[in-house]
C-alpha cells in the first residue's frame, strides 16, 4: 500500500521544504519571486542554493542540472557535480547562488534557426524560481530558462513565462475596471490529459519504424481494431495496471497530480490527466510524465510509444489543454455562475477569448502542427484542422440573444432522472461534450484539442496566453477611457460577439457539410504542417508577437524555420528508414516466399503432372506482381528522397517537397506493402503484425 500523502512531492524542493529550511526573509522574498514575478536578489539566491544543495545532498544527490528545454521538443540537462577542489588537496560539496541562478551550456547543438552562428556558440541558462526544482536519480533538478550570449530566445520556457506575465497585466488592468483592485496577479492555468499506447518490448525491438521513428510506416490492418469499442473505459489489464501504479507512485513523489488514468479508444491505448495547475508547472510536468512513462515502462518489459499515430487505422494520440485564468484572490475568470447572462465580467472575458480564437486561428493551428500531428487532425478521430469553438448550447444561447438584442430565457438546469430510486438524480452539465470540436468550453475552462500526444504544451500555451492578452490590452485601451463603463462594456461585448460569431460551431466537426461551410464562413482550414507554419511569418504574426515582447522579429523567424526543417528531417527519417526495410527485410523475405512456392510447384509437378499446383501458381503470380511493384516504388521513393537536395533554397519550398514527393511515395510504397503482408505466411513475415503488437500486452 502506497501512503500517498507522506510520499507526494517528497522528491521536490517546495513550499514545506522551503518553509522548513529558510529564513523567513528569504522565503518571503523567494514566494514574493514566485507570486509575482519579481526579480531575486543575488543574496538570496545564495541563501536558497545553500539550502537546496545540503537538502539534495541528504537525499543522496551528488550531481545538480539546469534543467531546460531547448527547442528539440523535449528536454536538456547537463550534470555538474557539487564537488569543489579546497586548496589542501581536498573536496566540499559546494553550490552558489550564482550556479543556481545562471549555468552557460554550448548552445550550437541545439536547434537555433540561423539565430546562432557555431563559432559563438555560448549560451546561458537561467534560473526560472516559479517552477520548483526536483531530484531524479541522483541529480537535483533547476528548472531554468535558455538564450543565446546575445539575449535571443533559444527555448520553450522564456517565451511561455513572458506569456504568461502578459496575459496577467492585462486581465489585471481589465479587472481592475470591475473595481476588484485587490487581483495583482492572474495566472493562466493548463491540465493536459495524455494519451499514450503500451506494447510489449519484444515486439518494440523487432520493429525498426517504432524503433527509429516512433511509428509503424508498414503493417496491415489488424484482423481485430477498435469496431467492437470494448476497449475504451474497459478493464485495465494486470501488467498495465502495475505499470500505471509505479508511474503514478514517481509521478506523486515528482509531485505531479496524476490523477484519472483509464484505458482509451484503440487497443493497447491509454490516459493520463493531472490536476491542473500553472500553465508552466504543468509544461515542466507534462514534459517530466512522458520521459517517466517512457523509463517506467521500459522497466515493466513494455514500450510506451507517445508518437501521435504509431498505428494506422486504429486511432492516434493526442493531449487535451485544459485553459482557464485564474486570479490570486481565488476567482475562475471563465467561471460562467449561474446567470451567465447577468455576468459582465465572464461575457467579457469570454468575448476576448473568441475574439483571439477567431483572429488568431492561424497560430492555434500553428502550434500544433507537426509531421505526427498531420495523421490525426482532420481525419475522423481527432479534431477537424478547421479551429472554431464549442460553446455548448446554452452559452450559443446566450450568444445570439446578446448579438440580437433579445432577452435570454434561461431554462435553468435540466434535470435527470435516473428512475432508480436508490439513485440521485442529477443535473446536467451546462455544455454537453463535443469530441470533434478543437476548442472547446467545458463548463469553467477551455478545452483546446488539437494537440498531438507527443508535443510540449508550451507553444500551445504561449500562442493561447498572447492572443488572449493582445485582445484584453484593446479591450482595456477601450474601456478605461469610456465615459460609462457599463454601456461601453455591454456595447463591446454585443459587437465583439456579432464580429465573431462565425468562429462558435456546435456541429459535427466531421462532416464534409463542416467543411464547405467553415469555407463559407472563411474560416481557414490549413490541412498540414507546411500550410500552416507558412502563416508563422506573417505580418499580424510578428507584430503581434513584437507588440507583446514574447519574440523579436529574428526570433520568430528563426522558429519558423526550426519547426520547417523539423518537419523535413523527421519525414526524411522516416523514408530512409521505410527504405531500409523495404530493401533488407521485406523484399528479401517475399523473394525467399515465392522462391519457395516455386519450388513446390516444381516438387509437386515432378511427382505427378496431375497434383494440383493452380492455387500456389496463382499466389505465385500475385506476389510476384506485388514485389515488382513494390521494388520500383523503392527506387522511386530513393530517388525523389535524394533529389531533396534540389529544394534546399528555403525551408518552405523544401518542407512543401518533402510533402508532396517524399511522403506521396512512401504511402504508396506502404500499401504495397501492406498488400503482401496481407497475403504472406506468418512465417515469412520479418516483423510482428499489428495483431501482435496491439494485443501483446495481457
Ligand atoms: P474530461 O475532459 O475528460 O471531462 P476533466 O473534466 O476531469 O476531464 O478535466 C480534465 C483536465 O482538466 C484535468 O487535468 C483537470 O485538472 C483540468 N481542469 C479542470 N478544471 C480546470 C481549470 N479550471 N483550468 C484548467 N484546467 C482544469
Ligand atoms: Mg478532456
Amino acid at each position: 500500500m502506497i501512503d500517498v500523502p507522506s510520499i507526494f512531492g517528497i522528491d521536490v524542493f517546495n513550499e514545506q521544504v522551503m518553509k522548513e529550511r529558510l529564513d523567513k526573509d528569504t522565503y518571503d522574498a523567494l514566494k514574493a519571486t514566485i507570486k509575482n514575478g519579481e526579480s531575486l536578489d543575488i543574496n538570496i539566491a545564495n541563501c536558497v542554493a545553500k539550502a537546496m544543495k545540503e537538502w539534495a545532498i541528504e537525499k543522496g544527490c551528488t550531481h545538480y542540472t539546469h534543467w531546460f528545454q531547448p527547442m528539440t521538443g523535449i528536454t536538456a540537462e547537463k550534470h555538474d557535480s557539487f564537488l569543489t577542489p579546497t586548496d589542501d588537496g581536498k573536496v566540499i560539496m559546494d553550490f552558489s547562488g550564482k550556479a543556481l541562478a545562471k549555468g552557460e551550456s554550448d548552445a550550437s547543438s541545439f536547434p537555433n534557426g540561423g539565430i546562432r552562428a557555431t563559432f559563438e556558440a555560448r549560451g546561458y541558462t537561467a534560473w526560472d524560481p516559479t517552477s520548483y526544482a526536483f531530484i531524479k536519480d541522483s541529480s537535483l533538478y533547476i528548472p531554468t530558462a535558455f538564450m543565446s550570449y546575445t539575449g535571443e530566445v533559444l527555448d520553450k520556457k522564456t517565451p511561455l513565462l513572458r506569456s504568461m506575465d502578459r496575459v496577467s497585466s492585462e486581465a489585471v488592468r481589465i479587472l481592475k475596471l470591475f473595481g476588484k483592485t485587490d487581483v495583482t496577479r492572474v495566472t493562466a492555468s493548463v491540465g493536459a490529459e495524455q494519451e499514450y499506447f503500451l506494447i510489449d518490448r519484444k515486439m518494440y525491438d523487432r520493429r525498426k519504424d517504432l524503433k527509429y521513428t516512433g511509428r509503424t510506416l508498414f503493417g496491415a490492418r489488424a484482423t481485430k481494431g477498435q469496431e467492437l469499442e470494448d476497449h475504451y473505459f474497459g478493464a485495465i489489464k494486470n501488467r498495465v495496471s502495475q505499470f500505471m501504479k509505479e508511474l503514478d507512485e514517481q509521478l506523486w513523489r515528482l509531485g505531479i497530480y496524476s490523477k484519472t488514468k483509464h484505458n482509451e479508444v484503440a487497443p493497447a491505448q491509454h490516459e493520463l490527466a493531472p490536476i491542473y495547475t500553472t500553465t508552466n508547472i504543468a509544461t515542466d510536468q507534462n514534459q517530466l510524465t512522458m520521459e517517466t512513462m517512457k523509463t517506467i515502462a521500459r522497466k515493466h518489459g513494455m514500450s510506451c510509444l507517445l508518437h501521435e499515430k504509431p498505428f494506422a487505422n486504429v486511432n492516434g494520440s493526442g493531449k487535451h489543454n485544459n485553459w482557464s485564468l485564474n486570479t490570486n484572490t481565488g476567482e475562475n475568470l471563465l467561471k460562467p455562475g449561474k446567470k451567465p447572462e447577468e455576468n459582465t465580467q465572464f461575457l467579457l472575458f469570454l468575448a476576448a477569448v473568441i475574439k483571439a480564437v477567431d483572429e488568431h486561428q492561424d497560430l492555434l493551428r500553428i502550434s500544433v502542427a507537426t509531421a505526427g500531428n498531420d495523421h490525426r487532425l482532420g481525419s475522423s478521430e481527432a479534431p477537424p484542422a478547421i479551429i472554431s469553438m464549442h460553446l455548448g448550447d446554452d452559452l450559443e444561447a446566450i450568444v445570439d440573444a446578446i448579438i440580437n438584442n433579445e432577452d435570454y430565457e434561461s431554462h435553468g438546469r435540466v434535470l435527470f432522472t435516473t428512475g432508480v430510486e436508490s439513485m440521485p438524480d442529477f443535473k446536467k452539465d451546462t455544455s454537453d461534450r463535443n469530441r470533434t470540436s478543437p476548442f472547446a468550453f467545458t463548463g469553467n475552462k477551455f478545452e483546446f484539442r488539437s494537440l498531438g500526444s507527443s508535443i510540449s504544451i508550451s507553444c500551445p500555451n504561449i500562442m493561447l496566453n498572447t492572443i488572449v492578452a493582445d485582445t484584453l490590452s484593446q479591450f482595456a485601451d477601450k474601456l478605461e477611457n469610456a465615459h460609462d463603463f457599463d454601456s461601453a462594456c455591454r456595447s463591446l461585448i454585443r459587437k465583439t460577439f456579432k464580429a465573431h460569431r462565425r468562429i462558435i460551431f456546435n456541429g459535427d466537426g466531421y462532416t464534409e457539410d463542416w467543411v464547405k461551410e467553415a469555407e463559407k464562413r472563411g474560416l481557414l482550414n490549413l490541412k498540414n504542417t507546411p500550410d500552416a507554419l507558412e502563416h508563422f511569418v506573417d505580418k499580424k504574426n510578428i507584430e503581434l508577437f513584437t507588440r507583446n515582447h514574447i519574440y523579436g522579429e529574428t526570433e520568430v523567424r528563426a522558429r519558423y524555420e526550426i519547426l520547417l526543417e523539423n518537419y523535413s528531417k523527421v519525414i526524411a527519417i522516416e523514408a530512409q528508414t521505410m527504405i531500409n526495410m523495404a530493401k533488407k527485410d521485406i523484399f528479401p523475405a517475399v523473394s525467399k516466399f515465392t522462391g519457395e512456392l516455386a519450388n513446390t510447384i516444381v516438387t509437386k509437378k515432378a511427382v505427378s503432372q496431375a497434383i494440383k499446383t493452380d492455387a500456389e501458381e496463382a499466389l505465385l503470380k500475385n506476389m510476384s506482381e506485388l514485389l515488382s511493384r513494390f521494388a520500383s516504388l523503392t527506387d522511386i521513393l530513393e530517388k525523389n528522397l535524394s533529389d531533396a537536395d534540389n529544394h534546399k533554397s528555403d525551408p518552405l519550398t523544401l518542407a512543401k517537397y518533402y510533402r508532396d514527393f517524399v511522403l506521396t511515395s512512401m504511402n504508396e510504397l506502404r500499401e504495397i506493402g501492406d498488400m503482401m503482408e496481407t497475403d504472406m505466411s506468418t512465417q515469412h513475415w520479418p516483423y510482428p503484425s499489428y495483431g501482435d503488437m496491439l494485443y501483446s500486452v495481457q
